[in-house]
């Protein structure tokens, strides 16, 4: 058995400090189920602590110039660079992302956003005038960032990245399932000499700590990214306090496939953008709208498709499915599946029993089910897993409607002659409509959201 990477301390107030509790959090490795690290469980104690030192921290911090800051972030994006390997092999355990992937997805997109503030930084209008008013754009203040497991690493700098560039002070609380990665990068913080008390890392569990910062009377902001049931939950506290809430939520996003579409490529790439990360992509196109007409011929091309995803070791250089992150999850998605089935939906691959020759690790089949109507809650329930549902439709205006009947407002795909499955593109606003949450991350926006206006009469 590998070494247990054992993280004993929070990083608060710029030193690393022993939680006031006395348990721990194991993290597991997803593909041997073996315990591979442990956390503290820090306490609503450890959270105050953090954000006092966050208040303390933000006077200095927010009158330092733009410049400054974006000297700091761009010290920070260099060291995630240069430990590009240390975190895609983490993240490839606590999560299960392939490795290759990983290196491009989990360790590369953070230092990309990092990086991206020191020209953002320069788009801000910091200062206008307005008749006989000053407008100014100030930080909004102490926020705590609360971040999930799926691209840890990514979400966390998604937060991290602007709220400093922003001029605001941090208490992160990392998911508890994936929390070795945000180590990494306290580790950098504190090797660039942030000044104290503007980066805090607490790990604990979003029932305690993720309460408490949400509910902390003295912390300004909360930035969520999760599901739509803690997103709530996190709304209710911080509503107590009347502090800003940024939400970043579950999705169930439909990817529309014209019948003048070249449906070798589209339903491809459908299939691809639905079993990313193994499906634990809350932007997942996972709802596949085909038309009736050229449903055989789609199902055909998706079940050939979803075949190459064979599941395997996230470190075989040749696995393009790695397991899920957890028990939980396995479970939840099989259950899924299973529920798929019972309400009549047609399984074409995949199913709830486990992958063959895999018996550790939290495998599941990739699996596409067709004839799926979109009041199955296979259709309405986010699954977070490798499942394609195929849903036919009669004319654009019903694939429309069907499109749009889902509680979410996250990501959506569409397939004609012309445009499509277009790349990711991290200086883009990301963000929901509807149950998806609200608040945008990724350029320019990003820092906006951590901004506040203020008018000064002249
Ligand atoms: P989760 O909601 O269980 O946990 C997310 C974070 O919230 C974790 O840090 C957790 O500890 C914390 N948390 C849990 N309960 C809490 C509570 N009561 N109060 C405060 N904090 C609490 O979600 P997850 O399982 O880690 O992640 C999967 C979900 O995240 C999916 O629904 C997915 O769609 C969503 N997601 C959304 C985006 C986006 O940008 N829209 C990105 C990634 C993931």
């Amino acid at each position: 058995m590998a070494d247990i990477q054992v993280r004993d301390k929070l990083y608060i107030d710029g030193a690393w400090v022993p939680s006031s509790g006395s348990t721990t959090i194991d993290v597991i490795n997803s593909a041997t189920e073996e315990v591979m690290g442990r956390v503290p469980e820090a306490t609503p104690d450890d959270v105050d602590k953090a954000v006092q030192a966050a208040k303390r921290a933000l006077d200095a911090w927010s009158t330092t110039s733009a410049e400054e800051r974006s000297k700091y972030i761009q010290r920070i994006a260099e060291g995630l660079q240069a430990r590009t390997m240390d975190i895609a092999n983490v993240v490839a355990q606590e999560l299960g992302m392939p490795i290759n992937l990983s290196m491009i997805i989990q360790a590369g997109l953070p230092t990309v956003t990092f990086s991206s503030m020191q020209q953002l930084i320069d788009e801000i209008k910091w200062e206008e005038q307005l008749g006989n008013s000053l407008v100014i754009k100030e930080p909004i203040g102490v926020v705590g960032a609360i971040t999930p497991w799926n691209y840890p690493l990514h979400q966390i700098a998604n937060k991290v990245a602007p709220a400093l560039a922003a001029g605001c002070t941090i208490v992160l609380k990392p998911s508890e399932v994936t929390p070795l990665n945000a180590f990494i990068l306290a580790e950098i913080i504190d090797d660039v000499g942030l000044p104290a008390g503007v980066f805090n890392l607490v790990t604990g569990t979003g029932p305690v700590v993720g309460e408490a910062i949400a509910a902390h009377p003295d912390i300004d902001m909360v930035s969520f990214t999760g599901s739509t049931r803690a997103g709530k939950r996190v709304s209710e506290l911080a509503a107590q306090s009347v502090k800003a809430v940024a939400l970043e939520l579950g999705g169930k996003s439909p990817n529309v496939i014209l019948d003048d579409a070249d449906l070798e490529r589209a339903v491809a790439d459908g299939v691809g953008k639905a079993f990313l990360n193994s499906g634990q992509t809350c932007s997942a196109l996972t709802r596949m709208l085909v038309p009736r007409s050229r449903l055989k011929e789609a199902e055909e091309i998706a079940v050939k498709a979803a075949e190459t995803y064979t599941p395997g070791d996230p470190f075989d250089a040749d696995t393009r499915l790695g397991p899920l992150v957890s028990e939980t999850q396995r479970k939840r998605v099989r259950g899924y599946i299973e529920k798929g089935v019972d309400e009549g939906a047609k399984l074409l691959t995949g199913g709830a029993e486990a992958p063959d020759g895999l018996d550790k690790g939290y495998f599941v089949r990739p699996t596409v089910f067709s004839e799926v109507r979109n009041d199955m809650t296979i259709a309405q329930e986010e699954i977070f897993g490798p499942v394609l549902s195929i849903i036919p439709y009669e004319d654009e205006d019903d694939a429309v409607r069907i499109a749009n009947d889902t509680i979410y407002g996250l990501a959506a795909g569409v397939w004609s002659v012309e445009v499509n499955g277009g790349a990711f593109n991290p200086m883009a606003p990301f963000g929901g409509f509807k149950q998806s949450g609200h608040g945008r991350e990724l350029g320019k926006f990003a820092i906006e959201e951590f901004l506040t206006t203020k008018s000064l009469q002249l």
